[in-house]
């Protein structure tokens, strides 16, 4: 018996937790949070602790695991994390312990980990550092498999589970991006080999889904990154904002602004972290990357300089989504001692993620940027999240038997179950819809 429990990110994007019950030995994957009311719960605090656990949950910060572990807490093995997105990982250091199972994830996964967990200062969580292409007996009823796969953030993999009844694959995030800017091209060879000895069910991240065509390659926003820097006019500062967790695309800024001949700062608290986790983890030089400011002092003299020699730097920094107290937004809004003006370009290399909170905050921050004169550059980007002709691929090369599209809310679900009908797939048969708080048993 296979039973798939969702607890979060199948009716709406983030709070992703899924519980995988196999004949039951339990493995849960990922233990995220949603994000927007994380934004929320952090405007009312200056800092989150253990002790808020039962706040975070009330709130819908973070799973709500409660009357699960109660009933079932005994029978989990292991919780796996596909990557370190925080809408994947960041509840971990707030629900995991009491599992005492161990936490198994990618090397640069378990970084994060590491730095979340220090962060809200909780310790003893058994981590397990896996890497990709090398398996991990659960049980004796699972055998963990990750699976290289392409996103937007180093070392994601593809959750396999490899039971009596074939595998169980948790493919959230994911696309195909043939030609990467850092790490390794999806492992094409051994989701085949996975695919021939037989896939039960595929559970994947739809957030795209309604997309036609592909998602274009990492390297794609390499080239547009370089024309955009290339064309700014040469007396111009240029602040670069882009998510920063994306250290491929971090990496490729700052390159491209040494070829062309202009210096590279980095400012901002959560750039750091994972900055760090990624020089620790290999995946970048420490001595290629500049030292990350967080400090507003360290900041301010920084920026005097900068001042003074216009057309010189190149910054990158947060705020692509107008947070408030992000950095692009305190350097808007007149909070450090630097005036943004014609003089400056913005580079968004980013995407707005549309929820009102973010739509509402960009528009505000544009606002600023326009009446200031600042040359604006949006959208240098592209997803992270696979494409429809993508879904297809992926489905064709798996073939599972089960399909149960995920990560998107019920209206990329609704285009997921559409497209797996092109492909074959009957709904309440092979194709499921599963929202958060349902599970489905497959006998
Ligand atoms: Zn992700």
């Amino acid at each position: 018996m296979i039973k798939v429990k969702a607890f979060g990110g199948y009716s709406k994007i983030g709070k992703s937790m899924t519980a995988v019950d196999v004949d039951g030995d339990i493995v849960i994957c990922d233990m995220g949070a949603d994000i927007e009311k994380l934004v929320d719960f952090e405007d009312d605090k200056n800092y989150i602790s253990i002790r808020d656990t039962e706040a975070l949950i009330e709130n819908g910060v973070i799973p709500d695991d409660r009357k699960f572990f109660e009933e079932d807490g005994k029978r989990v093995k292991a919780i796996v994390l596909t990557h370190g997105h925080l809408d994947h990982v960041w509840a971990v250091p707030f629900l995991a312990a009491k599992y005492h199972c161990p936490i198994i994830g990618t090397p640069f996964t378990i970084k994060v980990l590491e730095h979340l967990a220090r962060n809200v200062k909780v310790g003893g969580l058994r981590f397990i550092s896996l890497n990709t292409g090398t398996k991990y007996k659960i049980s004796q009823k699972t055998t963990l498999e990750f699976v290289n796969i392409t996103h937007s953030i180093p070392n994601s993999a593809m959750t396999v589970l490899h039971t009596e009844y074939g595998a169980v694959i948790y493919a959230n995030d994911w696309k195909l991006d043939d030609n990467p800017t850092l790490g390794k091209k999806p492992d094409y060879e051994r989701l085949e080999a996975i695919a021939k000895e037989g896939i039960h069910t595929l559970i994947l991240d739809s957030t795209n889904v309604d997309q036609e065509g592909y998602t274009f390659s990492e390297s794609v926003v390499r080239t547009m990154l370089e024309d955009v820097i290339k064309k700014t006019l040469d007396n111009k500062t240029i602040f670069i904002t882009t998510f920063s967790s994306h250290i491929a695309r971090i990496k490729n800024i700052i390159e491209i602004s040494r070829k062309l001949n202009r210096q590279v700062l980095i400012f901002g608290r959560s750039m750091a972290m994972y900055t760090k986790a990624a020089i620790e983890t290999k995946f970048i030089e420490k001595a290629k990357f500049p030292e990350v400011a967080m400090k507003r002092e360290q900041i301010n003299n920084i920026l005097k300089y900068v001042r003074d020699r216009p057309g010189k730097y190149v910054i990158i920094c947060t705020g692509h989504q107008g947070e408030k107290g992000a950095f692009l937004d305190k350097l808007a809004t007149g909070q450090y001692e630097y005036r943004l003006g014609n003089e400056d370009a913005v580079i968004f290399s980013s995407r707005v993620i549309p929820t009102p909170l973010n739509i509402a905050n960009r528009s505000m921050l544009q606002n600023a940027l326009e009446e200031l004169n600042v040359n604006v550059a949006d959208n240098v980007h592209v997803s992270g999240h696979a494409s429809k002709n993508e879904h297809k691929l992926i489905l064709k090369m798996l073939k599972p038997k089960h399909y149960i599209p995920s990560h998107g809310g019920m209206d990329k679900i609704s285009v997921g179950i559409e497209m797996g009908k092109e492909m074959g797939y009957e709904l309440n048969k092979t194709s499921h819809i599963l929202l958060d708080g349902q599970e489905i048993t497959f006998e």
